[in-house]
Order: C-alpha cells, then structure tokens, then sequence
C-alpha cells in the first residue's frame, strides 16, 4: 500500500513547494558554476550569497561564518575533527548525541586521537549542566552537546552550558573551549541565535527543514581554528572544497528563510496540539504504554513510545502495511540491530530499548493523520501483544 500517513517527519521532510520553486532554476537554466568568471557563474553565485545571508539572518551571524557542506553529518565532522589537531585533546559530549556525533567521538577515543567524556542524562534524557562544569579538564578543547535530540526529542541546556563555557575560558587555562552543538533538529522550534546560545560551532541539515537532501551548513564563530577536512579548490572560505551544490543551497537558504516567517509559529502551536492529542489518544486506548524523554523540555512534534511486549520494529512494519509511516528512533541506525544508546542512556534495559515507536509530526501533518494513527494502532498492539504472550 502506498504511504498515505507520514510520521517521520524526524528522519526528512517533505520539500517545500517555495523551496522547490526557488531551487528550480538552477538546475534549469541558471546552471553555471559559482567560480565561473563569466554571467552564468555569477548568477549561481549570487544564489549561494542570497543563502548564506538568509542563513546568517536564521543565526544572527555573520554571512562569512556560514559553511555550506554536503550533509549535517560533514558539518559535525568538520566542527570536531577539524578543531581536534592538538594533542591530547578532551571532548565532552552527551550519551544521547545523534550518530554524525557519537560514532564519530567513539572512533576518536578508540584510535587514542581525543580523550572523550559522555555525559550521562537523567531519566528524561536532559544533560546535567553542573555534570558539564565537573568534567572540564585542562586539555579541554571542545564540547559537543545536541541541541534537541531525534529519538526522544529531549532539549537539552545549551544556553546554561554556553554560559558556563564562558566562565571557564574567561578565567586563565591554557586552552580555550570551544563549543559546538548540533541544531537539526531543533532548527524548525526553536531558538537558534548564536550569540543567545553562547555557541562557537552550529550544525543544521536542509532536509530537516523542508529543503532538499545532500546539504548542511556549519556556523563556524570568526576566530574559531577549524581546519578543514577536505581539500581542493577552496571553495567555502577553504573549509569545504568542491563546487558548490548551487541548487541545494539556493533551497536550503529559502528553507531556513521559511522559518523566519510568522506563519511557521502559528503552525507550530498547531503541531504541538496535534502530537498531545495524539499521546492523549494512545494513553486513552492502550494500556501498559510509557512515554520516553520529557514530558515539558521535548520539542513539540517528537512523540517517543514504549509499548509492553510490542516491538516497535514490528510496529512501524504493521503501520507501514496499512500505509502509515513511522520509525523506530534514528533513521540513520535503523539498518543497526544494537538498541539505541539513546535509550539506553536513559537508563531501559536492552528489551525496552527495541520496544520503541517514534511518531514525529510536522507542517503538513493532519488531524485525519491523527485519527487514522488512533484508529490502528490499538489493534496492532493487541496482535503484536498476543503473539508475544503478553496480553
Ligand atoms: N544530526 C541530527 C540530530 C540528525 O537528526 C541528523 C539526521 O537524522 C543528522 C545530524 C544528520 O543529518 P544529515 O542527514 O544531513 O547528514
């Protein structure tokens, strides 16, 4: 049966139709390349220029801070790898970062290039900002702490971690830490200025945001000492060589400009109303059900569930045959058969950590959606539950 629901708005979202319209003529017309001397070549540059402003506008930053790249996963990379060049670094980070992060910190401390610290969450999922202030050490040089997580949706402290940060590097060290969070997720709710959050580094990813697939962007603060990790022609300040996807970042900068716009507020109320009468309607109709990440501090189109004796893999499987999309947690790890170290963290155990379905909502989401999810979900449960011999 062909998709009919969508609740993966987490993994990507549809491309916005002004988004489309603005990416469209250069892949018509207005192709040339944006290091041509010659009129097409400046066309496509002025493309890039118009979204690098309207990304700076979205950061409050400046233009020249903004790097496009290929994916948020290279513009993680870039914030980490291209700043641990001293030696014996110290990292820290979450146990609940998203994988572009995780696995990447996790290769760093096992070839010995980094010392890495992963802060635990509590039971919500929210990283403990007094934790942070304990684990800096003299060789920190970076901390990497997710903005607002893809599985559970949990917001963590930045701007409190931000602040901290400050404190530190304004006292005497020896190194300066730099401060880097991964904002793709949080891009469409929340609040995304810099200089408010006290961050160095910022990632977010286009397709997130009703842009197109294969562009990220790294918000690198003037001063900060990334190298970069590709070589080439220079392009992007030298910090990302390769001819630019003009296109995508024509889409991409329409995309971020789409946020700024008053209505995106008013269909955020909107989302939000419609996930709580969803979780209401779960709650309602099915028993043993448990809510995972925070109940307050979760962005307003995340709903994370555990249901007793139903696996959620086995869940989206059912939902998908009656033409309903969802997801298990991360996209990204779903071909993995580890549980989520998301979870995990959480303090679950192994079982509970399969057992999640993640439903994540956004601007085209109806409440016929709704409905239909509220409708079929009960039955699916009760079969899953009988097989499993937990009723
Ligand atoms: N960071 C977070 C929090 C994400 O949710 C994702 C995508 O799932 C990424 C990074 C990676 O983004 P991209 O697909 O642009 O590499």
């Amino acid at each position: 049966m062909p998709i009919k629901v969508y609740f993966d708005y987490t993994a990507t979202t549809p491309i916005d139709p002004k988004v489309l319209s603005a990416m469209l003529p250069y892949l018509r017309k207005d192709f040339g390349n944006a290091s041509s001397i010659h009129q097409l070549g400046q066309i496509s540059r002025a493309g890039i220029d118009r979204a690098r402003e309207e990304a700076a506008d979205f950061l409050g930053c400046q233009p020249q801070e903004i790097i496009f790249t290929g994916s948020a996963t290279e513009a993680d990379n870039l914030a980490i790898q291209g700043i641990i060049k001293k030696e014996n670094p110290h990292i820290i980070t979450s146990s609940v970062e998203h994988h572009a992060v995780w696995e990447l910190c996790q290769v760093l401390g096992k070839k010995g290039l980094a010392e890495v610290t992963y802060l635990p969450v509590d039971r919500e999922g929210i990283v403990n900002a007094s934790d942070f202030k304990k684990a800096i050490k003299p060789n920190t040089i970076l901390a990497s702490i997710i903005y607002a997580n893809n599985e559970i949706g949990t917001i963590q402290p930045i701007k409190e971690i931000g602040s901290i940060i400050k404190k530190a590097n304004s006292q005497e060290r020896k190194n300066k830490i730099y401060f880097h969070t991964d904002a793709v997720q949080a891009a469409n709710y929340l609040d995304c200025k810099v200089e408010k959050l006290g961050v160095d580094l910022l990632t977010l990813s286009s397709h997130k945001i009703y842009g197109p697939k294969g562009v990220g962007l790294l918000y690198v603060k003037r001063g900060t000492p990334v190298k970069p990790l590709i070589y080439g022609g220079g392009q992007e300040g030298g910090l990302r060589s390769g001819t630019e996807n003009v296109a995508g970042i024509v889409g991409f900068g329409a995309a971020v400009a789409e946020i700024q716009n008053p209505r995106t507020k008013i269909k955020n109320i909107k989302i939000r109303q419609l996930r709580d009468k969803l979780i209401k309607g779960v709650f309602k109709r099915i028993s043993d059900v448990k809510l995972n990440g925070s109940k307050d501090l979760r962005l307003p189109n995340n709903i994370n569930l555990s249901f007793r004796g139903a696996e959620g893999e086995a869940i989206v499987i059912a939902l998908d045959q009656k033409g309903v999309a969802a997801s298990t947690g991360s996209a990204c790890s779903a071909k993995s058969l580890e549980p989520s170290h998301v979870l995990l963290a959480l303090g679950m155990s192994d079982e509970e950590a399969h057992g999640s379905l993640r439903l994540s909502l956004g601007k085209y989401t109806t409440e016929e959606e709704i409905n239909k999810v509220l409708k079929i979900l009960p039955s699916i449960v009760e079969r899953l539950r009988k097989i499993s011999g937990i009723r």
